[in-house]
């Protein structure tokens, strides 16, 4: 380790390597006829899989990378000038947010180093609904199903390539169950229909959002097979599971473990809340190695941030999730919600740790728009905010817990991110664990960071030739500077992009040269292939 790290972090190494190779090219320069498309020369190769830096040239022809070795000479259309700079594959995001077809531009990810994102999160396939408003809010013409919704998505010009989940909510609602506890045997049958429809449309597997609306409703037996088609095709359940809290993961983590019975299961954005001592990270983790030791297939994503992002709708009781719920709470006994409330707020470290991120309120704490309403802050939740309220980054975890969680060996690095989420882990996250957990704090070597970005991903997704720099792979490379890289995004300005990414490789075509975005359009529409037994 301490070799590898003085050869990345010496710069008088890397310049006499380059003075080296330079004077060798120069006798070498003869001969090569073929032409090639990139060459990224002098830089030090991280090649996701895990194994130790080394120096090498990265040569790519039209969108795969031909030739990884000892430095040659090349013809080639394009040359980067990697001296100094790791060659790493692009970063590939798990667990993201944003449409296409509404949002525009991908760059907050493809700033940070992300070439492939896998979006339809949480339990809502994409299309079907907006990912701004509640189900409700589109007409059912509004509505595509996910294969029209990825050819929609395919016709657009893409800053990164776009993957999809099928959403287990979804699936609910399109079979008519909404929020009913139980599902008839055809209506199951129809899930499981719409399932296999959309792994065949070439979504990589079905996400599942047990904390939200319809996803709470949904009990073990219909969650295990739905697991089973996904399993049979190869694909992977990613859950943002039942709870997150401290007293109540441990039999979340095993509800996921259940549908494990039939392929992978992966845990969304990884995280404790409300520890109360790093003890509780140990534990998840002890959870998570027992059942791999087991030979369960489970993974992990996670951010590298203490709070949360949601609607005030984490606040709610259980008995008022819904707005039918809600409204007659109010109407019925008011009283009693706001106790649930207050406590609620209380246990979650008071209305000064929830951040509002929607207008007006944006960049205020509950607390403070409470003061300035002269109003408790659970009356303002009820009486100002409306049903669902804000989005808010709620600060709910505590760092040497994360610290934990995010070194376990199989939790990939995600963003939970999106273009329109006020959070700055949407500009920030792969920069930040390389600057903070890597650089400053040697939680983790880069070689090992760059893993968690880029090779693990993309076996959890289920991504073929991405994910590594390798003879024949998909040419995704990120080249960044480990003495500079960091994340400018703070609280305040969740949207400034990161300093030291200088160039973004997408299917062999430069979407980031210089730190800049160009005016390329480098991403595709990723589906994954139907014979595809990924395990
Ligand atoms: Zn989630």
């Amino acid at each position: 380790m301490i070799t590898t790290k003085l050869r990345l972090t010496t710069p008088v190494s890397v310049s006499m390597a380059a003075m080296l190779f330079g004077a060798a090219a120069a006798f070498a320069a003869e001969g090569p006829s073929e032409q090639h498309d990139l060459w990224i020369k002098g830089g030090t190769v991280i090649d996701g899989a895990g194994q130790a830096p080394r120096r090498a040239d990265v040569v790519t022809r039209a969108d795969r990378i031909v030739y990884v070795g000892p430095p040659k000479q090349f013809q080639a259309r394009h040359v980067i000038d990697a001296t100094g700079k790791v060659v790493a594959p692009g970063f590939i995001d798990t667990h993201a947010h944003g449409d296409p077809l509404e949002d525009g531009s991908f760059k907050n990810f493809a700033l940070q180093g992300v070439t492939s994102v896998v979006l339809g999160q949480d339990g809502r396939t994409p299309g079907y609904a907006s990912e701004h408003g509640t189900d409700e809010d589109i007409p059912p013409g509004g509505r595509r199903t996910l294969e029209q919704w990825l050819q929609a998505v395919a016709r657009l010009p893409l800053q990164t390539n776009i993957a999809s989940l099928v959403g287990h909510g979804t699936l609910r609602l399109q079979a008519g169950v909404g929020i009913s506890p139980a599902v008839t045997p055809a209506q199951l049958q129809k899930m499981r229909g719409l399932l296999e429809q959309g792994l065949h449309a070439g979504a990589y597997g079905m996400s599942s959002g047990l904390e939200y609306v319809p996803g709470r409703f949904a009990g073990t037996e219909e969650l295990e097979a739905l697991a089973e088609v996904v399993g049979r095709e190869g694909g992977v359940v990613m859950s943002h599971m039942r709870s997150e809290d401290e007293d109540k993961i441990g039999a979340a983590i095993d509800e996921l473990i259940a549908q494990a019975g039939y392929g992978r299961v992966h845990v969304s954005h990884l995280k404790v809340v409300f520890a109360r001592s790093p003890q509780d990270g140990d534990r998840v983790l002890a959870q998570l190695d027992g059942a791999r030791a087991r030979g369960v297939a489970i993974t992990a994503d996670i951010y590298p941030y203490l709070a949360g992002y949601g609607d005030l709708s984490l606040l709610y009781p259980p008995w008022a999730k819904t707005r039918e719920a809600w409204e007659q709470a109010l109407a019925k006994d008011r009283a009693k919600l706001e106790a649930y409330l207050r406590d609620r707020i209380e246990l979650r470290g008071g209305a000064g740790a929830i951040l509002l991120a929607d207008a007006p309120y944006t960049d205020k704490t509950l607390a403070k728009v409470a003061a300035e309403l002269k109003l408790p802050a659970e009356k303002v939740v009820i009486e100002v905010m409306g049903f669902g309220g804000p989005n808010a980054a709620h600060f709910i975890m505590r760092a040497d817990v994360q610290d934990r969680l995010i070194c376990w060996l199989y939790a990939a690095i995600g963003t939970d991110g999106g273009p329109w989420i006020r959070h700055p882990r949407s500009w920030g996250t792969y920069p930040k664990v390389l600057q903070e957990h890597v650089r400053e704090r040697k939680l983790m070597t880069l070689e090992q960071a760059v893993h968690k970005m880029s090779g693990l991903p993309a076996q959890i997704a289920g991504f073929a030739e991405r994910g590594r720099i390798a003879d024949g792979y998909y040419a995704d490379v990120v080249v960044f500077d480990p003495k500079t890289i960091r994340s400018e995004a703070t609280w305040d300005h969740p949207d400034r992009p990161p300093v030291g990414i200088d160039e973004v490789i997408v299917n062999g075509c430069v979407q980031v040269a210089a730190g800049r975005l160009t005016a390329n359009h480098c991403g595709r529409v990723l589906r994954r292939p139907p014979q595809a037994k990924l395990r």
